[in-house]
């Protein structure tokens, strides 16, 4: 594997009395995209929180670059170039679709993501630029929350279950948009219900149950029997 871009180690989450992440250990390389799987409440989301400052940990439980990362806030991590589309898009329901994305651009970061390359990437967003974000479908409106991200120029990005609710459709043209969008060099973490398509984008995965890591390794190779114990723990 080349150098690291994203190490963890030992991850552990918790909300209140109740532990969701046990010693989760992972490692992400330059240029790489993983898909992460597993059942529902296996402990996903919670792990793409706690990479991007949403979730409180040990500042070395999380590495990005070599650097402790775990501990910083939110704010602080996208500007390091990690940035989130997070499960349920979570737009700003009162602003319009350009001001969403904006928003994302305000953290000053340089790349080649710009209003005018994500309106190239989905040229709907452009016709309906000034519409509320809450006026537009959930295709589109996912399409305004994995511009939002991409407007930070991040060098990783984390996309949790982007085709949940949405039409095959659309799922289709977004995850037709995933080359362009991950692009040379940027490493991706893909969270999705869909396990076909998951291992289809990646180059490995691991798969969660309860907390755990349950299997991990190239996505191209894995036995569906192998997929089906460590996604449903059933023997
Ligand atoms: P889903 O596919 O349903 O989103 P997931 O794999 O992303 O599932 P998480 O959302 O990370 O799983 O949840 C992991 C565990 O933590 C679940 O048991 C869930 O009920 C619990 N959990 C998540 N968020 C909270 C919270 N804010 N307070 C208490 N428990 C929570």
């Amino acid at each position: 594997m080349s150098e690291p871009s994203l190490q963890i180690n030992g991850l552990e989450a918790h909300y209140g009395d109740f532990q969701a992440l046990f010693g989760i250990d992972l490692e992400v390389a330059e240029g790489e995209v993983l898909a992460i799987i597993g059942a529902n409440g296996a402990g996903k989301t919670t792990l793409l929180r706690s990479i991007s400052g949403l979730n409180s940990n040990e500042a070395e439980m999380v590495k990005y670059r070599s650097e402790p990362v775990g501990a910083l806030r939110a704010d602080q991590i996208a500007e390091r170039g990690i940035a989130l589309v997070p499960e349920g898009r979570q737009l700003f329901p009162s602003l319009s679709v350009e001001e969403n994305l904006i928003i994302g651009g305000q953290i000053g970061r340089k790349g080649p993501w710009s209003l005018q390359a994500i309106y190239k990437l989905f040229p709907i967003l452009k016709e309906r630029r000034a519409q509320q974000s809450t006026s537009l479908s959930g295709g589109q409106q996912q399409m305004v929350a994995i511009g939002r991200a991409l407007m930070s120029n991040p060098d990783l990005i984390l996309f949790d279950e982007i085709s949940l609710g949405l039409a095959p459709i659309i799922i289709k043209d977004i995850y037709d948009a995933l080359p362009g969008i991950i692009g040379e060099g940027m490493s991706a973490l893909i969270v999705e219900q869909d396990i076909s398509k998951a291992l289809a984008v990646s180059s490995r995965f691991y798969c969660l149950q309860e907390g755990h890591v349950s299997l991990s390794g190239p996505s191209a190779t894995v036995a569906r029997e192998d997929i089906s114990r460590a996604y449903f723990g059933v023997e």
